[in-house]
């Protein structure tokens, strides 16, 4: 595993900062079939946190409990230390929790600029609001420019979103979240399918973009994790296999066993 000697770049929270976000419990059962099984986890804030497991372990379930586009089965999602399981996930939003999603959100037809703007109008990302209140678009082009600044996208900003690259998108996506002025932004497999340019890439600007943020990231790429994550969970078929500091769970021989040694994920 190349993770192993790749320097830690980032500094970490201090140990006693507060819960940013925390799962207690939670269960998620589709028609029989346990995805995600008594998971229970405190996200510290100002923290880069990253979730690793095989494929089905119940990643992207998880992140959809967290961020309330699935109800528990049972258990609570609190943020900051309020309950939001209970909420519908624009209300999630409001209080400060955003996620990119692992399938495109983009708008395949508009400028990137335009997505951006849709995003500032509307949280729900329903273009029909968008559209209803053109009026106020060119009020948002200015926050709009500024945050594809901060993607490294401003000089992509009236190409179509269909024609950017891969990474590209994932940046747009980024932005689309950042919109939302995320406290606790969730970032679903943001390296995926990416070459070894856009990955780094997209390395620097979840750091850059976790400054002042508590990030969690599900991430196959162990050299990704090992630059950016402080502490990670290992799931495996729904439950907590491990969690902690990057440096001890890497080392964990349960998780060197059943994730990270028999096969090379960097
Ligand atoms: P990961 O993101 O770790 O690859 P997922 O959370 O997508 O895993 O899926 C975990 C398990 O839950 C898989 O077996 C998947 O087939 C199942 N699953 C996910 N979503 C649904 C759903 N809506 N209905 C039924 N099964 C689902
Ligand atoms: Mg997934």
């Amino acid at each position: 595993m190349t993770a192993t000697s790749t320097p830690h770049a980032a500094s970490s929270p201090p140990p006693d900062a507060a819960t940013a976000l925390e799962a207690r419990s939670l269960v998620k059962d589709f028609r029989g079939f346990r995805a995600t099984n008594d998971v229970s986890l405190a996200i510290r804030e100002g923290e880069i946190h990253a979730i690793i497991g095989p494929n089905g372990a119940g990643k992207t379930t998880l992140f959809n409990l967290l961020s309330g586009f699935l109800k528990p089965t049972s258990g609570e999602v609190h943020l900051f230390g309020e309950r939001i399981d209970t909420l519908p996930p624009h209300r999630i939003v409001r209080r400060g929790l955003s996620r990119s999603f692992q399938i495109s959100s983009v708008f395949p037809t508009m400028t990137v600029r335009e997505n951006v703007m849709v995003a500032l109008q509307s949280p729900t990302r329903l273009p029909g609001q968008f559209w209803s209140r053109l009026s106020k678009l060119d009020e948002l082009a200015p926050r709009a420019d500024q945050i594809l600044a901060d993607v490294g996208l401003a000089d992509a900003h009236a190409r179509l979103a269909a024609d950017l690259s891969h990474g590209e998108k994932r940046q747009l996506e980024i932005g689309i979240s950042l919109t939302q002025h995320p406290k606790v932004l969730l970032l679903d497999e943001p390296t995926s399918g990416m070459g070894s340019e856009g990955i780094a890439r997209v390395t620097n600007l979840v750091r850059q973009v976790a400054q002042g943020r508590t990030v969690v990231l599900v991430e196959h790429n162990m050299s990704v994790v090992a630059q950016l994550a402080h502490r990670i969970t290992v799931l495996q078929y729904g439950s907590v296999l491990a969690s902690g500091a990057y440096d001890d769970v890497r080392h964990d021989p349960r998780v060197i066993e059943a994730y990270l040694g028999d096969e090379d994920h960097a």
